[in-house]
């Protein structure tokens, strides 16, 4: 069989006309008109109070970090079972990543043990939604407001997601969006910082702009501009604002595509799961989730490497993933543990990310599942 690629970024067919657009209007550093658009855009989708473009998911929880007045020695909790930049963005204020195990069934931080990981040096709470799949906000904002901590949502995967109705990224006081090439919404590179305490959004628009005030200067709100703050560069440019416009206006339809695909990972690998076999995605109710990924779990990290193998030969390319944090060489050295890591060991080990976008056809699926059938017997 043809070999299917784990991911192929989709384009909607409007992003060259956009950026020739931007050429033409030859406004190329950032917030302009197109940038405009899509903070709008995300305003408008979250119901944040600021919604900021940054060139990275990554800068958006580097700019957390600093709102956060994240000093040296401050804990931040999250959880091991996550990207890199989730806790880098912290260690470069000199905070120490605390990890929390995760659950089960979502793989997202378990939120009945994060009370016992909090100390008199804790400041956030930094939850991951896996998969664009949310995390358990109600109970963890509760936990942040009895410990006056702020909860930053690291909802890279999130977009388009709900948790009880409201969308991920715009829950917690602050959150992070990201566009890179292997998410569902892309820019190539990119992300986006929401601003839901109107208490960060003057400070937040400062950080990103080197610690300048040229926000508010060209809002005509102060007469000059100049240095005020720390900060660093955090804007994309507007060839990426227009190439990420074009994926916005598609969002609802690219969102439908890839819930197909995955409802129909999950219909047809219902009976090997029924067959004891490997184990699918759980999604909680009141979660509506964006099939940012598809992934089964194995009985073992033998099983999943054979499989892994035995796709490979059949021209299937599929990932694992997470490299917990903490057992990693920076983790161990940055952060800590907050208690047992069990359930972050085992899925790490077990875990197996099946190809999932948009022009996948639902005949490469019934492939790709045949062959993990083939494996089984
Ligand atoms: C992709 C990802 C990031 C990093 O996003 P960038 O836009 O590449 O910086 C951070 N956290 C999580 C959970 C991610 O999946």
């Amino acid at each position: 069989m043809d070999s299917i690629p784990f991911n192929k970024p989709y384009m909607t067919g409007r992003e060259l006309s956009y950026i020739a657009q931007a050429h033409a209007h030859r406004h190329l550093s950032g917030d302009g008109i197109f940038t405009k658009k899509c903070h709008a855009w995300l305003g408008a989708r979250s119901g944040a109070h600021m919604a900021l473009l940054t060139h990275s998911c990554t800068a958006a929880l580097e700019m957390a970090a600093i709102l956060a007045e994240i000093k040296p020695g401050d804990e931040v909790i999250m959880p091991s079972y996550t990207f890199v930049s989730t806790a880098n963005a912290f260690v470069l204020r000199g905070g120490v990543p605390v990890f929390v195990d995760i659950r089960p069934d979502t793989l997202n931080i378990d939120e009945t043990m994060i009370e016992e990981a909090i100390t008199s040096r804790t400041k956030a709470i930094v939850p991951v939604h896996y998969a664009g799949v949310a995390c358990e906000m109600d109970v963890i904002m509760d936990i942040a407001k009895r410990h006056n901590l702020l909860v930053i949502e690291d909802a890279a995967q999130g977009i388009m997601s709900t948790y009880k109705g409201r969308p991920l990224g715009a829950i917690g006081h602050l959150g992070a969006y990201s566009f890179h090439e292997t998410k569902n919404i892309t820019a190539g590179e990119g992300g986006a910082m929401l601003v839901n305490d109107e208490r960060f959004a003057e400070r937040a628009e400062i950080i990103r702009e080197k610690g300048t005030n040229r926000s508010q200067f060209f809002r005509g709100q102060v007469d000059k501009y100049t240095w005020v703050d720390i900060g660093s560069s955090y804007l994309t440019g507007e060839v990426i604002a227009a190439f990420l416009w074009a994926q916005m206006e598609e969002a609802e339809a690219i969102t439908e595509k890839r819930l197909a695909i995955w409802k129909h990972y999950h219909d047809a690998l219902a009976p090997l799961e029924a067959a004891g076999m490997l184990r699918r995605p759980i999604i909680p109710d009141g979660c509506r989730h964006n099939a940012h990924m598809y992934y089964i779990r194995l009985e073992s990290l033998e099983k999943r490497n054979e499989l892994i193998d035995r796709l490979s030969e059949r021209g299937v390319n599929t990932v694992f993933h997470y490299v917990p944090l903490h057992s990693s060489p920076a983790g161990r050295k940055y952060g800590k543990c907050g208690g047992s890591m069990h359930v972050t060991d085992q899925v790490s080990s077990c875990l197996l990310r099946l190809p999932l976008f948009v022009e996948m056809h639902k005949g490469d699926v019934d492939k790709i599942v045949g062959e993990i059938e083939r494996w089984v017997r």
